[in-house]
């Protein structure tokens, strides 16, 4: 699964995310590729890096908003190959996340993936910087100490 920036043509700006980028492409040219804010299928991929934070010391919050009711649990393996995909994909910063985040942002880095650690606060001032961050929840078994 890659996941990539999408822009209609009024300038929305959405995430969606794809098996590949050939896949991307066919849905974008059969119309399946629609904006969320206005519906427009005349959708275009935008250069960006995702940014994964992983919320030190609290493993179970970044999941707490979400309620799944899944009694097979597919929906969580789902997620767990989701997360290997974006942790296989990205450069692990650790603790310097939130400064190497904000040095790709403002191109004094290289444009990359990347993931580390981030304090709710550091996560709070990316987002308010207008960096594009995201917050995942990293379910294995080191989290269960
Ligand atoms: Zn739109």
């Amino acid at each position: 699964m890659i996941i990539f920036d999408l822009s209609c043509r009024h300038g929305h700006r959405f995430e969606a995310w794809f098996q590949s980028s050939e896949a991307f492409e066919a849905q974008c040219e059969k119309g399946l590729v629609s904006c969320p804010e206005c519906g427009s299928t005349e959708v275009r991929r935008i250069p960006s890096a995702v940014h994964l934070a992983r919320t030190s010391g609290e493993p179970a919050q970044a999941s707490a908003n979400v309620a799944v009711s899944n009694p097979k649990g597919e929906l969580l393996d789902a997620y767990r190959k989701l997360v290997a995909a974006l942790m296989a994909n990205s450069e692990d910063v650790g603790r310097e996340f939130a400064n190497e985040a904000r040095r790709i942002h403002y191109l004094e880095a290289p444009e990359r993936s990347i993931r580390g650690q981030a304090s709710n606060e550091e996560f709070e001032a990316l987002r308010d910087e207008g960096i594009e961050v995201l917050r995942i929840a990293v379910i294995n078994k080191e989290d269960l100490n």
